[in-house]
C-alpha cells in the first residue's frame, strides 16, 4: 500500500479518482481502510459549485467526511485502537486546548480541522479514499453487527443530534424545513430527544412522502401551498435544514412567539435578506448549529443499539470506483435520499 485511490475534486463537476501517494504512517496516527462513506449535501455543494457557503475549495480536495472503515495499521505510540478494529471515523480534529475546546464546545475549536472541508487552507483531505490516516481519538469502535454503511452515518446523525440539543426540543412541537437526509435524521433525532410532535416541510412531494413513511407526524408541501406553514399550529421550534434563504424567512415567520429557530442548513455565502424584526418583536431565540461535539459517540451508540435506524434513509449504495455516477444519483432528489459509497 503506497498509494490511495481518492475521489478528488479539481473544480465544479470535475471529480476524479486519482492515486495519491501515502506517506509513511506518522507516529500517533492510524491508517484506515475505507469501507463506506455517505455522500453529504456539503459534498454535493463542493461537487456542483466548488464551494459551500463561505468555504471555497482553492486546491484539489478529496471529498468525504462521513466514513467508516477498518484500522489497517497503527503508528508508533498508538495504544487505544488496534489493527482490525471496525470504526466510525469522526471527521473532526480539534486542538483540545483553546478556550472553546476547554469550555466543552469542541465543534467551535479555534484550530479545528475537518475532513474533506475547505474551511481551512491548506484543506484537510477527506475520506473518500481507499486508505486515509486519522488520529486514534477520531476512531470510534462499532460492533461487528453494525454494517459499515450505517456506521458511516454516525456523522450526519451527530450533526442532527447537536441541532436538536441546540433547539432544546424535549416536550416541544418541532418543524424541520428541508426533508433531505439531514432534515430526516433531525426529525428522527428530535423524536428520540422527546419532541412532542414533528412536522416536515419541503418544496417537493417525494421527500415528504418519504418523511411520512419515516414517522413524521405531519408534512407541509410549500410547492402546493406557499402559505402552508401558516395553516398549522405555530411550532415551538423550527429547525432550518434546507439552506434556503426563503426557508429562513419562513422559519422566522412560522415559529411561535417566544420560540426558537435553529439554523442548521448552510445558507448561500455573503449577505442575505431575511425578516429580522420579528426576532425582536416575537422574542425569538435564533441559534446556530455547527457540526457536533460528544454527539458523535452518542450517534454511534444509537446506531449500534438500533435506537435510530439510519439505514432507513439510504436509498442506494454504489462502489467508490463509480463515485461520479454516485454523485449524479445523489443530486437527483426525485430518486435519492441518501447515497452511500462502499469499498
Ligand atoms: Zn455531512
Ligand atoms: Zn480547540
Amino acid at each position: 500500500m503506497t498509494t490511495a485511490r481518492a475521489a478528488t475534486l479539481y473544480g465544479p463537476k470535475d471529480l476524479r479518482l486519482v492515486d495519491r501517494p501515502l506517506d509513511e504512517l506518522a507516529p500517533g496516527f492510524v491508517r484506515v481502510r475505507f469501507a463506506a462513506g455517505g455522500i453529504c449535501g456539503s459534498d454535493m455543494h463542493y461537487y456542483s459549485h466548488g464551494r459551500i457557503g463561505n468555504f471555497v475549495a482553492t486546491a484539489p480536495l478529496v471529498l468525504g467526511h462521513e466514513v467508516a472503515g477498518v484500522v489497517e495499521a497503527v503508528g508508533e505510540g498508538v495504544t487505544t485502537v488496534a489493527p482490525g478494529a471496525r470504526v466510525a471515523v469522526n471527521p473532526s480534529r480539534w486542538c483540545g486546548h483553546c478556550d472553546r475546546c476547554r469550555e466543552g464546545r469542541r465543534n467551535l475549536c479555534e484550530n479545528i480541522y475537518f475532513m474533506g472541508s475547505a474551511s481551512k487552507t491548506p484543506h484537510m483531505q477527506g475520506g473518500f479514499a481507499t486508505w486515509f490516516d486519522a488520529l486514534p481519538e477520531q476512531c470510534v469502535p462499532v460492533p461487528d453487527a453494525v454494517p459499515f454503511e450505517a456506521a458511516a452515518l454516525a456523522e450526519p446523525l451527530a450533526v442532527c443530534l447537536h441541532a436538536v440539543n441546540r433547539g432544546n426540543v424535549a416536550g416541544k412541537s418541532v418543524a424541520v424545513i428541508g426533508a433531505g437526509p439531514i432534515g430526516l435524521l433531525t426529525m428522527l433525532a428530535a423524536k428520540r430527544k422527546g419532541a412532542r410532535e414533528t412536522t416536515m416541510v419541503d418544496i417537493a412531494a417525494a421527500p415528504l412522502a418519504f418523511a411520512s413513511r419515516l414517522g413524521a407526524d405531519r408534512v407541509v408541501d410549500l410547492s402546493a401551498d406557499a402559505g402552508g406553514l401558516a395553516a398549522i399550529p405555530a411550532p415551538d421550534v423550527v429547525i432550518e435544514a434546507s439552506g434556503s434563504t426563503k426557508a429562513l424567512a419562513s422559519a422566522i415567520m412560522a415559529v411561535r412567539r417566544g420560540g426558537t429557530v435553529v439554523l442548521l442548513g448552510s445558507l448561500p455565502g455573503g449577505d442575505i435578506a431575511a425578516p429580522i424584526n420579528p426576532v425582536m418583536a416575537k422574542e425569538l431565540d435564533l441559534v446556530g448549529s455547527f457540526r457536533f461535539d460528544t454527539e458523535f459517540e452518542e450517534a454511534v451508540g444509537l446506531i449500534a443499539s438500533g435506537a435510530v435506524d439510519v439505514m432507513a434513509i439510504v436509498t442506494a449504495t454504489r462502489p467508490l470506483a463509480d463515485v461520479n455516477a454516485a454523485f449524479e444519483l445523489a443530486l437527483d432528489r426525485s430518486q435519492s435520499v441518501k447515497v452511500v459509497l462502499t469499498a
